[in-house]
């Protein structure tokens, strides 16, 4: 899993079923095809003709539900799931989710992917006009407003207020007689529709979690779409059609399962083609090719064919140590990569190594594999990074908001070389990254949003601005000075 050992973590995984038996077991395998992308806490909410029951826990799904009484409580044919990865100090169980609301005149429960960039705003302007929340992270805002629109349905009602959140964000609402899927006007993060054999529909983050379940792919969920599911069908309807595609890089370069297609765009496919062009722009002279695992294999494979070296497993993950290392502390972190990663002497040996990752956040785990390959007897480690430099913050669903945490935002690459103890150190491009991920959409950046690497956000910053401005004028002052 990712966030094991690099600690850049996606904020949740959504899957949401209507009209089939067992609904809330299918979303319990379609989220477990989704746990990579929050481990945390997992919750599930099933409607039995249209009374909801929710079971939601801290930890891993399988955890949440090892007790098969709290899924066997959980009857009827739709039902909504999540798996949430937490940012700091948001870690308490009132923010699981799905998040149930009971209301005299009906009953819904909501999952939410992504991050509000006028949150806070959206959130002192409803509690001055007398909204209490229950938890902490952004996800009731959607709620509130949808009870405090005037407009005459609950459709109208739920338009309305996603057309006031702003930022990045993948909504599923289950309500006593329907499902309602929405995904932000930037499309940032991948939400796909599939119907299963036995007529049923499903919404989920990725096209993984539809395979595990054996439905069939209908298409990708559109910037600005709301999609209504009920017993007479699926309806595809726009909130707003004010969009621009801007799918989150990172879910093809890191976050997303190899086996997702994003956009008809494979994952897997995507990396290997990542992995080619960083061969081509980044070459040296080495013996073998090392990935390192997992989600960087796809990119090493790639280097490797393109640059006709060979590629060898010169790292090996502990499959069994997942648990203890969840908690996102830097302390946790750093013992964390010991742990999971052992370097294969017998590979290595002797050998110059191109090391190959798909990202560099923090730098601790770089610098911590280039020192057990050397001390497993590389002559050589030349670090190749499958992306560019991180170098901006993210505020559209990824828990890194602060340029601090980010080594390429305060060192330059030959500084990053050193402070890995590697031996070279090479980026693929922007353009590389475009290219290699190929959708053939007229969007600026070929559809992507490329924030992390370049600073170019699709849209204003809102609550993040000032802060945001704040901290580019200390780092522009600090690299001046030369600090
Ligand atoms: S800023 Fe980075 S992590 Fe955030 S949505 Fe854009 S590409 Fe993804």
């Amino acid at each position: 899993m990712p966030t094991e050992v690099k600690g850049l973590n996606e904020e949740c995984g959504l899957f949401g079923v209507w009209g089939t038996p067992d609904a809330a077991q299918i979303t319990y395998f379609g989220l477990h095809a989704l746990q990579h992308r929050g481990q945390e806490g997992a919750g599930i909410t099933a409607n039995d003709h249209g009374d909801l029951q929710s079971q939601r826990g801290l930890g891993l799904l399988a955890d949440v539900f090892r007790d098969p009484a709290r899924l066997a409580r959980l009857t009827g044919e739709a039902a909504v799931g999540h798996v949430r990865y937490a940012t700091a100090g948001n870690h308490g169980v009132e923010n699981i989710q799905p998040l149930e609301f009971n209301f005299s005149d009906s009953q819904f429960a909501l999952a939410h992917n992504g991050n509000l960039t006028n949150a806070v705003t959206l959130r002192r302007n409803l509690e001055q006009n007398g909204a209490i929340f229950h938890a902490s992270s952004d996800s009731e805002i959607l709620m509130h407003l949808i009870r405090r629109s005037p407009a005459a349905n609950l459709t109208d009602q739920l338009k309305d207020a996603l057309r006031q959140v702003h930022g990045g964000f993948a909504y599923l609402l289950l309500t006593n007689d329907r499902l309602f899927a929405a995904l932000d006007p930037n499309g940032f993060r991948p939400l796909v529709v599939g119907k299963l054999p036995t007529g049923g529909y499903v919404v989920c983050s990725e096209t993984c979690a539809l395979d595990t379940v054996g439905a069939t792919f209908i298409q990708d969920v559109h910037p600005g779409e709301l999609l209504t599911i009920d017993d007479n069908g699926l309806k595809i309807d726009h909130y707003t059609t004010d969009t621009q595609l801007a799918i989150c890089s990172m879910e093809y370069i890191y976050f997303a399962r190899p086996d997702s297609d994003i956009y008809g765009v494979n994952v897997h496919s995507a990396r290997k083609r990542m992995g080619a062009a960083l061969a081509h722009e980044q070459p040296v002279d080495a013996d073998i090719v090392v990935g390192v695992p997992n989600s960087s294999l796809s990119a090493a494979t790639g280097y490797a064919e393109a640059s006709g070296l060979p590629y060898e497993m010169g790292l090996i993950k502990n499959q069994y140590s997942s648990r203890t290392f969840i908690q996102p502390t830097q302390v946790l972190r750093e013992q964390g990569v010991r742990m999971k990663l052992s370097a294969v002497k017998g590979v290595v040996a002797g050998k110059r190594v191109v090391l190959i990752d798909d990202s560099i956040v923090r730098g601790t785990t770089s610098r911590r594999i280039v020192k057990l390959l050397k001390d497993a007897g590389a002559k050589a480690v030349h670090l190749r990074i499958a992306s560019p430099p991180l170098r901006f913050p993210c505020f559209y669903g990824i828990d890194i908001q602060t340029t601090k945490e980010l080594i390429a935002a305060q060192q330059t690459i030959p500084e990053m070389c050193q402070t890995f103890g590697a031996d070279s150190l090479g980026f693929l491009s922007e353009q590389g990254v475009i290219d290699a991920v190929g959708l053939k959409v007229g969007a600026p950046y070929g559809g992507l949003c490329m924030a992390y690497f370049n600073g170019d956000y699709p849209t204003p910053l809102y609550d993040y601005q000032a802060e945001y401005d704040e901290e580019q004028r200390q780092l522009q002052a600090k690299q001046s000075r030369g600090d």
